[in-house]
């Protein structure tokens, strides 16, 4: 699905998360790759050029978003970056691919994002929250300017991620979604499961409210 000019959503298959590329640069997490093929042909309907990705960001560590990785790491020249407090459990493997009856290595970044950091590509500038709960080192991508939320499995358009898996806790979930209940105006919704929400839409800026007013 294409979001905007410059934001296209592949729509994760089954289990797989979704995946976000902006402006073709940046791509926000990458499927688990028992669907890659799929990842590939959708990604080729949009026009997207796999040479013009720069930078991969994880959301989390968990399977269904990095299991990929090693497959991309093969096919593109981009550097990969996931949370501080997520990266020993991607690059030792523990990212429960069992759960999905798969099977995980381990993986290597490049490097590691932060709180604060800022991630710019064409006129977009996401800032990178910290927002532990779904996995101690899960982050959110927030573009003040547009409004913009990449939420991966903290904050879906229908509820939010679970806090029972390995790392997770219930109290820093919360106090993370309280505070993206407080970052500003919502426009465009883009979580690491199922649809997205644009405000541009009457039926979702409804779901976007009502997701927000469910945060206590
Ligand atoms: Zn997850």
């Amino acid at each position: 699905m294409r979001i905007n000019q410059d934001i296209v959503l592949v729509d994760g298959a089954e289990f797989d998360s979704n995946v976000y590329l902006i402006n073709n640069e940046i791509m926000v997490d990458c499927g688990s790759g028992v669907f890659f093929e799929e990842t590939l042909e959708q990604m080729e309907h949009y026009g997207l050029k796999l040479g013009k990705i720069k930078k991969v960001i994880f959301t989390h560590c968990h399977f269904d978003h990095v299991g990929a990785a090693p497959l991309w790491k093969k096919k593109i020249k981009a550097k990969f970056f996931i949370h501080e407090n997520d990266r020993e459990a991607l690059e030792k493997g523990i990212v429960g691919a069992e759960f999905f009856g798969e099977s995980f290595e381990g993986f290597k970044v490049d490097g590691v994002v932060k709180e604060g950091d800022i991630i710019r590509t064409g006129s977009y500038s996401f800032q990178v929250l910290h927002t532990p709960g779904h996995s101690p080192g899960s982050i959110v991508l927030w573009e003040p300017e547009k409004g913009i939320l990449v939420s991966g499995d903290t904050l879906f358009v229908d509820g939010w991620g679970r806090s029972d898996l390995p790392g997770g806790s219930k109290e820093k979930l919360m106090e993370s979604l309280r505070r993206i209940k407080n970052l500003g105006d919502i426009q465009i919704l883009l979580p690491g499961h199922g649809v997205p929400a644009s405000k541009h839409n009457i039926y979702a800026r409804d779901a976007i409210k009502k997701i927000l007013e469910k945060i206590e």
